[in-house]
């Protein structure tokens, strides 16, 4: 949305209804939200932006902080691989935004945004527009089919990703379970990066185990674009051959190329492959609101920001954190819900510290990611990454992270404890 349609839009918006917080309050106004005293509006309440909003409120209650989000609810992407395997249910990954408004006064704008207009410091949405004085953007993906010949929106529809966990988690789900004994399920993965890089082969174990004990003589073949197993790759491989022979099929350097949507078939430069079950993950850029207000040039993927602040490197005043932001800027960084939580504390942090009048305060984040390898059994990958004032990128520490020795239950047990403590940390 250019300048002019943006103006547009808000002057449409006046008068539209607005919706805050779980006890649905309506207010008409132009300005949805009157703005009194010093306001930061966070858009997108995935991990990034649900815990900006919390930590932004704990640091200054006094701040008044706008969460917008599309969603009612949240759903979680870690968990979701089990889901689709069998082993928990939608119910398990869905949860509210009422503690966030109850216990922290956050206000929970539930609609969607529109257009940013970073020079007015405003925000368009589907519910009117509001004003801000810092914005902290976390977009989240956005899905690149153009390299894959045949990806209409009809194949997109029957041929699901499963990586923005809900409706597509319970369609692979339901999938998965109606294949006859003998059929394949296809797995595509694209190159890196792409969000949780773990997670495709988390959800290969996830296939295979369901496939081993109710599809007899059905396999899941995946066709991977990368050279080998982008993270846990020892860890993951042990496992398929200790658990899955004969279930899983791996083939690493195979790019898609095509789908043929009537026959289920996908094309690589070297075969074609036919499947009950195509569960294709295609390459990724930063999300829609990511490319409004000019803050992503048009032909870059990611939004470059500063490695100190997450401050835009286009517009002032705006923040953006998360998957979306442009990995070769700021330092190579796992695209997980944990490191896009732990940029949201730092962002809210430094935002609390420049609204003060002070220095943003130097970023250090940490990683880790469990994936479950059967019902039982976990491995897990950690990390931890400091700004460095030299390169001005923050970058990894050799000395500390690394995988799991093993896969254990011990570790199974950790990764539940794991997903309770970061969905209750971004959102409890
Ligand atoms: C299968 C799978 C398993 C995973 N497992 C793990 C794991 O074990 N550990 C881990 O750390 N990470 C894991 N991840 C990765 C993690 O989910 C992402 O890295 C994380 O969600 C990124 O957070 P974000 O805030 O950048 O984006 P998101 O969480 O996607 O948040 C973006 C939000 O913005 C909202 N939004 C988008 N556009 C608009 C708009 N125009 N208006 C209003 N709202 C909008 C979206 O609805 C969404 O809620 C997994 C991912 C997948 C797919």
């Amino acid at each position: 949305m250019n300048r002019r349609e943006f103006i547009r839009h808000t002057a449409i918006g006046v008068g539209a209804v607005a919706l805050w917080g779980p006890q649905a309050i309506y207010v008409n106004a132009g300005e949805i939200l009157p703005k009194k005293g010093t306001r930061v509006v966070v858009a997108g309440g995935g991990f990034g932006g649900a815990s900006t909003a919390k930590h932004l409120k704990m640091m200054n209650p006094k701040l008044d902080v706008v969460l917008i989000e599309e969603r009612e609810q949240f759903i979680s992407c870690p968990v979701s691989n089990l889901v689709i395997g069998g082993l928990k249910q939608m119910k398990d990954i869905t949860f509210s935004y009422t503690t966030l408004a109850r216990k922290y006064g956050v206000k929970i704008l539930n609609a969607t945004v529109l257009g940013i207009d970073p020079v007015s410091h405003r925000v368009e949405t589907s519910r009117g527009s509001l004003s801000y004085d810092r914005m902290i953007l976390s977009p989240g993906i956005d899905y690149m089919y153009e390299n894959i010949a045949g990806m209409d929106e009809n194949a997109q529809k029957l041929f699901p990703h499963g990586i923005k966990a809900g409706d597509q988690t319970v369609q692979l789900r339901q999938e998965l379970t109606e294949m006859k004994p003998g059929e394949q399920y296809l797995l595509t993965i694209p190159e890196a990066p792409f969000r949780c890089p773990p997670g495709p082969y988390e959800r290969v174990c996830m296939v295979a185990n369901y496939l081993k004990k109710n599809k007899p003589g059905s396999k899941i073949i995946v066709l991977d674009a990368n050279q080998d197993i982008v993270s846990k790759g020892k860890l993951f491989k042990a496992a398929w051959k200790d658990y899955y022979g004969g279930i899983i099929e791996y083939h690493p350097d195979t790019e898609i190329k095509a789908v043929k949507a009537g026959s289920r078939t996908i094309v690589t430069p070297s075969a074609e492959y036919k499947g009950a079950v195509l569960n294709i993950i295609p390459e990724q850029k930063a999300g829609k609101m990511a490319f409004m207000g000019g803050l992503t040039p048009e032909k870059r993927r990611w939004t470059p920001v500063s490695a100190l602040s997450f401050e835009s490197t286009i517009h002032k005043d705006v923040h953006i954190i998360g998957d979306a932001t442009d990995g070769d800027v700021i330092g190579s960084m796992p695209k997980s819900g944990f490191v896009a939580s732990a940029m949201g504390k730092a962002a809210a942090a430094t935002v609390v510290a420049m609204l003060a009048g002070r220095e943003p305060l130097t970023p250090y984040l940490a990683n880790t990611c469990y994936s479950m390898v059967n019902e039982k059994e976990g491995i897990y990958v950690t990390g931890v990454f400091e700004y460095d004032p030299q390169t001005k990128k923050i970058a990894g520490k050799k000395a500390a992270g690394g995988v799991s020795p093993a896969r254990s239950e011990r570790l199974g047990f950790q990764a539940e404890d794991w997903a309770r403590g970061i969905w209750s940390d971004t959102l409890g």
